[in-house]
């Protein structure tokens, strides 16, 4: 069996940034990615606006040109797999990695599809798969999105949104304007100041005129066929008609994968244990990159920040092998 120089799991920006730089070095590289070319993305609401300018999303010094300042998921998908596309990265698609197993000297990784051999590993797998449920009953009926599209479905529909993030905002403010009753259940005293600027003073003007109702220091509590049942900090209950809950809740990364990895999860927000410097765990070899390295905490990294890491863990790789 052929041994890679490295194994990137996750061909969403972070992982084909790996790419990028591993090509750039020469080494011998493979991407396994479970879905299609950047798949987070692919699954992103249709009409989503990136907060970051195109620039900030670049990868490999290749120009993002985008018509508008923020780019949409249409731009986005057309630029990451134009790249991968042009370079002719090395990606395996529709092949999930099952497990990462350490032996002595190198990796032996496990798919749906084979096996492979590395000598390194790095771990891109984001944390886009999983929602945070809010453990509720009802929470498994099919009116429950916890991932929302397009606002089309949703036209003269009784709507909970649940959250005050971007996703919870978005949401909100497109059903709205396409006739959704909207009502919006917030943890909360106010809509997340990490909304984007831009977005934050609409759907403050919404709820101050009344267009959007949002019920602030509450939770739900039980979903219905026909209404939810939420309650305030007070603990006063109360129950209103509903057709669909978008449970925006956020999401989180496969804590089971990192652990059966072998990499320490650390603290409230279970971080996986890295070397800021290096990126990698404390499994020798075995490397993270991109917005897993949060935990719970996804508000952390992004594309922006974590682009870097590429670079980071590729020296490494070459520091060591020198
Ligand atoms: P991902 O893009 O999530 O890639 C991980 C990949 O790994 C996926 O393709 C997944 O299918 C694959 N995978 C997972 N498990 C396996 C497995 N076991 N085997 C094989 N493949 C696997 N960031 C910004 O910088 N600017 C923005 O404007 C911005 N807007 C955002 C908007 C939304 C709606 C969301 C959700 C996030 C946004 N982010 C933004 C945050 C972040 O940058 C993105 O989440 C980005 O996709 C992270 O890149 P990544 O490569 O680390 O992870």
């Amino acid at each position: 069996m052929e041994m890679l120089d490295i194994l990137i799991i996750g061909g969403g920006p972070i992982g084909l940034n790996c790419a990028l730089e591993a090509r750039k070095h020469h080494l011998d590289y493979l991407i396994i990615e479970k879905g299609t070319i950047v798949n987070s993305l692919y699954n992103y609401p249709l009409y989503m606006k990136f907060f970051s300018t195109a620039e900030k999303l670049e990868i490999g010094e290749i120009p993002f040109i985008s018509a508008a300042t923020k780019p949409g998921r249409q731009e986005a998908l057309e630029y990451y797999q134009g790249i991968t596309r042009q370079k002719g990265l090395n990606i395996h698609l529709y092949e999930k990695v099952l497990n990462v197993l350490r032996h002595d000297g190198y990796f032996q990784i496990k798919t749906t599809k084979t096996s492979y051999q590395a000598k390194n590993v790095i771990i891109a797998t984001g944390f886009y798969d999983i929602p945070n449920l809010m453990e509720i009953p009802g929470e498994e009926l099919p009116k429950v999105k916890h991932y929302y599209t397009e606002p089309y479905p949703y036209a003269q529909q009784k709507i909970v949104v649940v959250g005050s993030s971007n996703s919870a905002v978005d949401a909100a403010l497109e059903t709205y304007r396409k006739g959704a009753e909207v009502t919006m259940i917030i943890r909360h005293a106010e809509i997340s100041p990490n909304v984007k600027y831009w977005v934050k003073p609409d759907i403050e003007n919404r709820i101050a005129e009344g267009s959007i109702k949002a019920h602030f220091h509450s939770a739900l509590v039980e979903i219905k066929e026909h209404s939810v049942i939420f309650g305030d900090e007070n603990g006063i209950l109360q129950e209103i008609d509903n057709d669909f809950v978008l449970a925006m809740t956020g999401y989180l990364p496969d804590f089971d994968f990192l652990k059966n990895s072998g990499i320490e999860l650390q603290g409230d927000c279970l971080n996986p244990f890295y070397h800021p410097e290096t990126m990698e765990t404390n499994v020798k070899n075995l490397y993270l990159a991109g917005v897993v390295c949060g935990g719970k905490d996804t508000h952390l990294w992004f594309i922006e920040n974590s682009r870097i890491h590429a670079e980071m863990i590729v020296n490494d790789i070459i520091s060591k092998s020198n």
